[in-house]
């Protein structure tokens, strides 16, 4: 399993950059933004069926870190729009990631969108791989250190984020983002997920180093023990305790985080260097979470990818 090893008490890109983009909305904002080309407030509002001050609210978030630009429509004029940055085109991985576990683990039917490589015009499917061999990473064959502590201060805001249910998020229509983010998509939920993969299994540990509210906890491990993505087993020395284990579904959700990770590394860490260093024990070597196409193995990026919506 996991080997944790904390260094040293540095900086948080790995924290900022879920705090960024915790929260079910931001993935629908930024699947209009990326796949779409939607710039306008309304036309977010329209496509998403997102309440005004939610939206204002996310879209404020992007821009203040520099995920979107509020800019004029036009050069000189007075109405403004919604571009992303280098940086917000950068998530493209982090949205392949939610869209592919969606389709795979949370949907009966035909999948409601699909992403194409151009390239060769097969669909991206488990498009989230190691940078150094190209396979898909298992959560069982990574091992990391970590320069991070996890911080206990200003998460208040968290507090009050609650989960906003699948049908809203598929008001307009169908997705399989939507379907991921309405199984991982608050900020807690995310966290504790990205807890479980550095090999955390306690109550108390999860609450030590997340600072949550016990009740919030509770709340929060039940539910994504009824998402199927977290099971309880009973302690091997003190039968009376239990701990929470990711399921086979849990693991799959792996790719999320790691896109997140390697986007947080890639534009928020700085001078100090990735907080987190992921070794790939397949094939021995340090990676981070690469776009890659499964059917010709080339590297993706967003000008490759055509988005169409099924329904
Ligand atoms: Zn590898
Ligand atoms: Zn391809």
């Amino acid at each position: 399993m996991l080997q944790h090893e904390i260094l040293s008490d540095s900086s948080c890109s790995v924290e900022r950059s879920f705090e960024i983009l915790g929260g079910a909305w931001t993935f629908l904002v930024l699947r209009e933004a990326l796949f779409e080309n939607v710039v306008q407030f309304d036309s977010f509002q329209t496509n998403l069926g997102i309440a005004r001050e939610s939206l204002k609210r996310v879209l404020n978030r992007l821009v203040r870190n520099e995920v979107m630009d509020h800019r004029p429509l036009v050069p000189g004029g007075l109405r403004k729009g919604y571009f992303l940055t280098e940086r917000g085109r950068d998530l493209l991985p982090a949205l392949v990631a939610a869209l592919n576990w969606g389709e795979a683990w949370a949907s009966d039917g035909p999948a409601p969108e699909r992403l194409i490589h151009k390239n060769c015009g097969y669909p991206l499917e488990q498009a989230v791989v190691c940078s150094h061999c190209h396979t898909a990473v298992d959560p069982r064959d990574v091992s990391f250190k970590s320069r991070i502590k996890s911080r206990s201060k200003g998460r208040e805001k968290f507090a009050k984020m609650r989960y906003v249910e699948q049908a809203l998020l598929e008001r307009q229509r169908p997705s399989s983002i939507a379907r991921t983010m309405a199984t991982i998509g608050d900020p807690w939920s995310f966290l504790i997920i990205r807890e479980c993969f550095y090999g955390i299994r306690r109550f108390d540990a999860f609450q030590q180093r997340l600072s949550i509210a016990s009740n919030i906890l509770t709340a929060r491990l039940k539910r994504l023990i009824a998402a199927g993505v977290l099971r309880t087993q009973p302690v091997a020395d003190q039968p009376h305790l239990s701990e929470y284990r990711l399921t086979e579904k849990g693991m799959a959700l792996y790719a999320v985080p790691l896109t997140i990770i390697a986007w947080g590394d890639k534009w928020l860490a700085g001078a100090n260097g990735p907080p987190l260093i992921l070794t790939h024990n397949r094939c021995d070597h340090a990676f981070s979470a690469e776009l890659r196409c499964h059917s010709c193995d080339m590297a993706v990026t967003l000008d490759d990818v055509e988005y169409q919506a099924l329904t």
